[in-house]
């Protein structure tokens, strides 16, 4: 069945990458509405068709509006088998980064069963994409499986594995909490390219050549992240997958092109 939220839900805090103000509000939506950005009377739905960044981050633009890192909120709805929600941004243009996991939006989230049925689709051909070192294998199967290898050329980082079949609980309990992280010494690159300008101990897991500097969640924390996120990408598809995706060191450019992929096969 279609899901929505029972009631509006608000967010607010600074974004990661612009490290400025952001106020949000998650309100219910309508069968059929699909998960859709507004800000200031235009709308942009969720969809691959309207990104156009996926640097550290994906970031939408339509119409007069751009919504930038709607990575993790599109994961928590998606996770949580939210089908109709509107994300209003009241301010600002990224998505609170909160505590760099999707763990404030789950924790607030109700569900509400509405009575059409789900867009459910179920791929039927394998596909196969790689890019650089990194690939995606999805493959069919009966319900949503996500496997994943993290890898980093880092000093000290250990390849992490993990397979979920994912399932609301399952994103609850184990994917959810997981935060964003990065290594100590690719900070300053990364803020010299202008991004995570508001990055901090506070809503990134931070690691050097020892280990985490801001405790662990997990122990493969950085890995159920990344999962994290190829749910947050997928979702841009706009239907329900049932599925078995196998990402091997893939990120949002690599998720948004089997996003894209998906969709294209859709219509
Ligand atoms: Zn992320």
């Amino acid at each position: 069945m279609q899901t929505t939220i029972k009631k509006a839900i608000s967010f607010e805090g600074i974004g990661i990458h612009t490290g400025t103000y952001s106020k949000m509000i998650v309100n219910p939506a309508p069968e059929n509405n699909g998960i859709v950005f507004s800000s200031n009377g235009d709308s942009i739905p969720a969809s691959i068709d309207y990104v156009y960044d996926t640097v550290h981050g994906v970031n939408l633009k339509h119409n007069n509006i751009e919504i930038k890192s709607c990575e993790h909120i599109l994961s928590t709805l998606y996770g949580m088998g939210i089908t109709n929600a509107i994300i209003e941004l009241k301010e600002g243009k990224e998505i609170p980064a909160m505590d760099g996991s999707g763990k404030a939006f789950v924790e607030s989230i109700e569900i509400e069963k509405q009575a059409s049925a789900k867009k459910v689709f179920k791929p039927t051909e394998p596909i196969f994409i790689t890019s650089k070192d990194s690939a995606i294998l999805l493959s069919p199967a009966e319900e949503l499986k996500i496997s994943f290898v993290a890898e980093y050329n880092y000093p000290g980082f250990t390849p992490q594995y993990k397979s979920l079949v994912i399932s609301p609980e399952v994103y609850l309990n184990e994917i959810a909490p997981s935060r964003t992280y990065t290594f100590t010494g690719w900070v300053e690159k990364l803020k010299k390219q202008g991004l995570i300008q508001g990055g901090s101990m506070e809503n990134a897991l931070i690691m050097d050549e020892n280990g985490a500097l801001n405790g662990l969640r997990f122990p493969d924390e950085p890995v159920r992240h990344k999962m994290l996120d190829i749910i947050g990408d997928i979702a841009l598809a706009g239907v329900s997958l049932k599925c078995w995706i196998f990402g091997i060191k893939s990120g949002h450019s690599l998720n948004c092109e089997l996003a894209r992929r998906l969709k294209c096969t859709l219509t």
